[in-house]
């Protein structure tokens, strides 16, 4: 995306012609927040502060990570700009010494937003985040997230099943919402009713009902997905397994006889499975309703125009405690005018997929260990993420020093 180019980005220069904030009226600062918000959309901002300094209340945003100067507002309509924001998104504004939070939708143009808003006072008064969710039609595939062609025929086969549980597991911010999207969008047909529950609802999957906890509702995410599974969808998304009332809620209903796709923050995949059983699930529920685990992690992609190869070393693979071929090459970064600079454009997802068979379903009813599972799936063909990183960092789309720090 090119830099956001318009007029809310510029900085006002001096002795430019003051901004459209003489008039203290509603109207007026009713429109100019709108209009601020609206850009905020337009620049493609994850966030808008309204920031109360001494004598103004100043705006800005964070697009792709900075902070943009947007504008600022005179003293006097301080407290009505903060008052349309908190009345919008349903906070009290006769309340101004304690920190709230409010929620609002909005349309602008085709494109629906979640606007979640969050206020602290501060030394000039009250300091106001505005947090954009922007929702996509869920388009992606599984075959276009870089699983190797073994494992997606694996994965694709699991999919095949008409109930379990499927896990999609990693660390924060490896990408597992898209790779649960992919595999819904794999499995869901119109004749099937599909339900979910997820804090975030990112992405909007045709004929899908998407439920989201409200923190304003006294009910708990487990009970929610207690309601979810007594509609008795076919298909179910869990947002977030988190606790052991999650857990046992998730499993119960993957036990049900219908798909049930969950994420769960894991370092791999008999890590989740460890996790499960940790939060008192069941051992031969467990076992019973496990379908497959998918474990992953987003590294960056190395750019193909400036990518530096490097022979594999015996001490190499000695270090890594892999075989790999003699005549293999990994590459590292280096830096170019089409990446600008950084050696890198843009990510690549490396996998691990634990598909359960009737040895590995007995070790787990008799509590083995997961490293004597781990042992048994490997043998039974589990290719582990360092062999998948290793795999794709031969192949050049990743240094072998970022799959190594991801694990
Ligand atoms: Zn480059």
């Amino acid at each position: 995306m090119d830099k956001p180019q318009f007029d809310a980005l510029r900085r006002p220069q001096p002795g430019a012609p003051p901004q459209s904030t003489g008039g203290a009226d509603d109207k007026t600062v009713i429109q100019d927040v709108d209009k601020v918000l609206q850009d905020g959309v337009e620049a493609g901002a994850t966030d808008i502060h309204f920031e109360p300094l001494q004598e103004i209340l100043n705006v800005r945003m964070r697009v792709k990570g900075s902070m943009v100067q947007v504008r600022d507002f005179p003293e006097k309509v301080r407290t009505n700009v903060l008052n349309r924001l908190k009345v919008q998104s349903g906070m009290d504004i006769t309340k101004n010494r304690i920190p709230q939070t409010g929620f609002l939708r909005k349309e602008f143009g085709d494109r629906k937003i979640e606007l979640y808003v969050h206020v602290m006072p501060s030394l000039y008064g009250e300091s106001v985040v505005v947090k954009l969710q922007y929702k996509q039609s869920a388009t992606m595939r599984i075959s276009e997230m870089g699983m190797s062609a073994a494992l997606l025929t694996a994965y694709r086969k699991a999919l095949g099943k008409s109930s379990g549980l499927y896990l999609i597991t990693g660390p924060p911010g490896s990408g597992k919402r898209t790779t649960v999207y992919g595999s819904i969008m794999e499995v869901i047909r119109p004749d099937m009713l599909a339900m979910s529950f997820d804090p975030i609802v990112k992405y909007e999957v045709p004929g899908m009902i998407q439920g989201k906890p409200d923190e304003r509702a006294e009910y708990s995410f487990a009970e929610g997905i207690q309601a979810l599974m007594k509609q008795e969808p076919d298909v179910a998304y869990i947002g977030d397994i988190t606790n052991d009332a999650d857990a046992r809620a998730t499993i119960q209903g993957a036990f049900a006889k219908r798909l049930v796709f969950a994420r769960m923050t894991a370092n791999d995949t008999l890590n989740a499975i460890q996790n499960l059983l940790d939060m008192g699930v069941a051992p031969f529920l467990l076992a019973a309703s496990l379908a497959a685990v998918l474990n992953q992690r987003l590294i960056r992609r190395l750019c193909v125009n400036c990518r530096e190869p490097y022979p594999v070393t015996e001490d190499l693979q000695k270090e890594i405690g892999l075989r790999l071929p003699a005549d293999g090459r990994f590459y590292r970064a280096k830096g170019c005018g089409a990446c600008g600079g950084t050696g890198y454009a843009g990510s690549v997802a490396i996998f691990e997929l634990y598909l359960p068979s009737e040895e590995l379903n007995k070790m787990i009813v008799a509590k083995e260990s997961a490293q004597a599972l781990r042992q048994r799936a490997q043998r039974e063909g589990l290719t582990s993420l360092k062999v998948d990183g290793a795999l794709k960092a031969l192949s050049g789309f990743c240094s072998l020093e970022d799959v190594m720090n991801s694990l």
